[in-house]
């Protein structure tokens, strides 16, 4: 048994899905701080990215490993009750993320996914080494536009 009934169940997903979590707000301060400059939750953008990086012509995708289903992950659980329901729900995501990422590639567009279990327990100084991830991975794209 699901230990929340189904209204109670809805109210835990939606914050879980929530923006503006608090490490996410971490990491564009970082970024903001490195002098990278950035759009957020850009809605003209297939997806819409909750960061974008106009410069690099990059995009960054902060997923929820629930709504997103991460492969072995354990925040990718299958809620028991309801379950056809929710099976349904997160296969229509993938699908859904499945033909945002390929139509932003179309368009030209770099991505860089970040899940929320590597994310969501960083404090300001744990972001450092994601962070530096990024920026490793666009010195290496920047190549490219030079
Ligand atoms: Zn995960």
């Amino acid at each position: 048994m699901d230990i929340w009934d189904k209204k109670k169940r809805s109210e835990v997903m939606s914050k879980i899905r929530s923006k503006n979590t608090k490490p996410e707000i971490l990491l564009r301060k970082a970024l903001f701080a490195k002098g990278y400059r950035y759009r957020i939750n850009e809605k003209k953008l297939p997806g819409k990215p909750d960061i974008v990086l106009p410069k690099y012509k990059t995009v960054i995708f902060i997923n929820g490993c629930f709504w997103h289903n991460h492969e072995n992950c354990k925040y990718a659980y299958i809620p028991k009750t309801n379950t056809d329901f929710w099976i349904n729900k997160i296969t229509a995501n993938k699908k859904r993320d499945k033909l945002n990422l390929q139509k932003l590639t179309s368009m030209g567009w770099n991505i860089i996914t970040i899940w929320e279990c590597d994310i969501r327990h960083r404090s300001k100084r744990d972001v450092t080494p994601l962070v530096d991830a990024i920026e490793n991975t666009l010195s290496n794209l920047s190549k490219t536009f030079e």
